[in-house]
Formats: C-alpha cells, structure tokens, sequence
C-alpha cells in the first residue's frame, strides 16, 4: 500500500509507504524545497464548491489553498 504526495508547487507525484497529511522534501521536477500534500487533500481542495473560494485561488500555489481551505473553515482534517 503507497501513498501518493503532490508537490505544491508543480504538482509533481511521488509515493510513500506512509500516510501523512505532507512531507517537506526538495521536489525531483521543479527543484523546489517545499511541502508535498497527500493526494486526498488535493482531491479535497479540488472538490470544493467555486463560489466558497477566495478570489486568488487559481494564482495560489497548493500549499497556500490548503491553508486558506481550512481557515476559512471549507475543508476539515479528519486524521493526523
Ligand atoms: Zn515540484
């Protein structure tokens, strides 16, 4: 069983035998030292319904639609 992480800067994917909510780590495509979400919390940030977004979102990178995502309350963490 992997886990799949996607970077947030160019979305590049890389797998793990561990679930985690996101891995800091140098990214192999776009050599950014940044954070990797798991794919989950992506498909979630995807998922949310357009008019809930903030008016940047397509300008920001995934790591900062994920904080954004759960201060304004529009997705909750359901595990560590
Ligand atoms: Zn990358």
């Amino acid at each position: 069983m992997t886990e799949t992480y996607v970077c947030a800067h160019c979305q590049a994917t890389v797998e793990r035998s561990y679930e985690v909510r996101s891995l800091i780590r140098t990214c192999d495509e776009c050599g950014e030292n940044g954070r990797f979400l798991h794919r989950s919390l992506v498909d979630s940030l995807e998922s949310l319904p357009a008019e809930q977004l903030p008016e940047d979102w397509e300008s920001m990178a995934l790591d900062d639609r994920f904080e954004a995502a759960l201060k304004e309350g529009l997705i909750q963490l359901t595990r560590e």
